[in-house]
């Protein structure tokens, strides 16, 4: 094949063979948030470069090195999404969503655009599953998310995912943070990266965060946030732990993770699997409405990334559940039989099950062994011979027993008789059937 392109660096397809897995997941992440109060809101995949400048933050990598960034014929500069919670704060904000009251509890499913090296776990197009609560100072609201989050690990079976939480401060104690970090790395400057070395001056606290090995080694043995925070924030960390300890989730206080956006404040939080890293981190940025032009919020969220998870749980050996197979295939070997298969499947379809006939025009031969390809559970064979008498032979494929169906009106009361006897239990779930009744 000679084909004009292929995909972008570093973007992913995902195949008709794989995309279930993504339903599965996504159907789980659905379903928790629905289960914990949360809306799902949809924000375009751009938005104002400005937005991001501001939320991300502008000393951050994502702002800095990694935004999709373009001018339009307009003359706007926009940007595609590198993350979920600016658009959807945007959103919050521009619609006053706050108008009916707090807290307010928004969902996303979102491709997210970083200009990043491909790596494992890393692309440049990726997917992102977040949670976010606007209005809610109470540590109440941390520990809600973090147990949202937590949920959806434990729907999905998965193992050895550890919670890693710490406290980051508020404007009010972290500049003194800054200060010890920029004395202690400042002592080390020579052996930091180049990067580390802008960010010594404009956030340090971004170098404990660094994933170049001189300056993680570095980086252990840096201040600990924790000694610097204020009360406010310790009361604030300990009730989050309180709400964690009510109900049996675990954790670790990981006085390293500073997570990669400016805008968080006191609580942060990631999940991580030794098997992909870090696959969900989240926390509180109460700054962040207001830096966007909104009244003060206390807001928090987290962001997932739905191919870390995928990739966590093919390592695991997780299966998902597959998606159904075909229930018939009707095969059609004459003119009158095509189209009278072709009229029987739609039936079929009305009563949401999976029905196929042939549509590329092939020999009952071919036919046949796609039905078997497809895995059908029925299949029937019409011809001229069926279409005159009125009657055709349904086929259980798995046992080969041959029940006789009328072509009239009876034929769907009769199919679907033969189909529950001879059914699974999934089969009657579907049909909204009970054996017992
Ligand atoms: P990392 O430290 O791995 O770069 P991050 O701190 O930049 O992650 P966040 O911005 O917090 O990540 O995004 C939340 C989640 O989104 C991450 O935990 C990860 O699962 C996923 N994610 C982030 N960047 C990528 C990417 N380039 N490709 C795939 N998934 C990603
Ligand atoms: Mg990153």
């Amino acid at each position: 094949m000679d084909l004009i392109t292929q995909k972008v660096y570093g973007a992913e397809d995902i195949l008709p063979a794989d995309s279930y897995k993504w339903q599965f997941v996504e159907d789980i992440m659905r379903g928790q948030a629905q289960s914990y109060g949360f809306k799902e809101i949809r924000t375009p995949v751009f938005e104002h470069t400005e937005l991001f400048n501001r939320s991300v933050g502008d000393t951050t990598d994502i702002v800095q090195k990694e935004m999709y960034s373009f001018t339009t014929k307009g003359g706007d500069n926009l940007s595609l999404k590198p993350e979920g919670t600016a658009g959807a704060a945007r959103a919050m904000l521009e619609h006053k969503l706050f108008a009916a009251g707090y807290p307010i509890k928004t969902y996303y499913i979102t491709a997210c655009y970083r200009y990043e090296k491909k790596n494992f776990g890393r692309q440049r197009e990726f997917h992102q599953f977040g949670m976010e609560t606007y209005g809610a100072a109470s540590p109440f609201a941390d520990a809600e998310v973090i147990c949202a989050a937590n949920s959806i690990f434990d729907r999905l079976d998965v193992k050895n995912i550890s919670l890693e939480i710490n406290s980051i401060g508020c404007p009010d104690c972290r500049p003194k943070y800054h200060d010890a970090l920029k004395e202690y790395f400042g002592a080390h400057k020579d052996e930091l990266c180049e990067t580390c070395h802008s960010r010594l001056e404009r956030n340090p606290m971004r170098i404990l965060d660094c994933k170049e090995k001189k300056c993680a080694e570095i980086a252990k043995s840096a201040p600990t946030v924790l000694d610097y925070i204020c009360d406010d924030c310790k009361n604030h960390f300990e009730g989050v732990k309180n709400c964690l300890d009510a109900v049996n989730i675990e954790y670790t206080v990981n006085p390293n993770i500073v997570r990669g956006l400016d805008y968080y404040t006191k609580t942060v939080f990631e999940f991580v699997a030794p098997e992909v890293g870090t696959v969900c981190g989240g926390g509180r940025y109460d700054g962040l409405i207001e830096e966007l032009g909104g009244q003060h919020t206390p807001s928090l969220g987290f962001g997932m990334g739905i191919e870390r998870l995928l990739i966590l749980l093919e390592k695991q050996g997780i299966a998902l559940e597959q998606p159904p197979e075909c229930d018939i295939y009707i095969a059609g070997i004459s003119e009158k039989g095509k189209l009278k298969a072709f009229e029987l499947t739609e039936g079929i379809r009305n009563a949401s099950l999976i029905a196929e006939c042939d549509i590329i025009g092939r020999k009952l031969m071919p036919q046949m062994k796609y039905a078997n390809k497809i895995k059908a559970k029925f299949s029937m064979v019409l011809g001229d011979d069926e279409i005159d008498s009125g009657k055709a032979k349904l086929k259980n494929m798995l046992s080969g027993t041959e029940k006789e169906v009328p072509l009239d009106e009876n034929f769907y009361d009769r199919f679907f008789a033969i189909y529950v006897n001879g059914a699974n239990d999934t089969f009657m779930e579907k049909l909204g059937l009970n054996i017992q009744d």
